[in-house]
């Protein structure tokens, strides 16, 4: 799947779209999700072209892939939900149900999130 320059995500990016951004660096930006699942529920995403997690795996830059990873830590402790705990979510292709085609990770926490799947 090749990456689309008009998804919703890429457009915030441009700031074509507005969001409730937390943080943003070289690397990542991250903003709070616009139907959130749990009290806390922020998006990171990388500032580059990646479809989805499989993509950025294979594609990204080790500066890239270092960067990403050290934003999402960074956001969960600056939220408050290190301590307490949170789940990250990062859905990749069609039985993920990924809905966005630009790789972002979820990060979800602020009360216990109970089991990983709900069957
Ligand atoms: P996915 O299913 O692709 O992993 O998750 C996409 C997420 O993006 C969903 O949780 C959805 O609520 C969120 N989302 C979709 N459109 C927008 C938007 O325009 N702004 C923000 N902040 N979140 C969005």
């Amino acid at each position: 799947m090749s990456y689309d320059p008009n998804n919703i995500f890429a457009k915030i990016l441009r700031g074509e779209i507005p969001c409730k951004k937390v943080y943003e660096d070289t690397h990542a930006l991250a903003f709070h999700d616009i139907r959130p699942q749990a009290p806390t529920h922020v998006l990171v995403i990388p500032k580059g072209p990646y479809v989805s997690f499989d993509d950025f795996s294979a594609k990204a830059s080790a500066a890239e892939i270092a960067g990403f990873v050290a934003a999402v830590g960074k956001v969960a402790r600056d939220l408050g939900v290190a301590t307490s705990g949170y789940r990250l979510i990062a859905n990749h292709g069609a039985n993920s149900h990924q809905e966005v085609p630009h790789f972002h990770v979820h990060i979800l926490g602020g009360r216990a999130l109970g089991p990983m799947l709900v069957k």
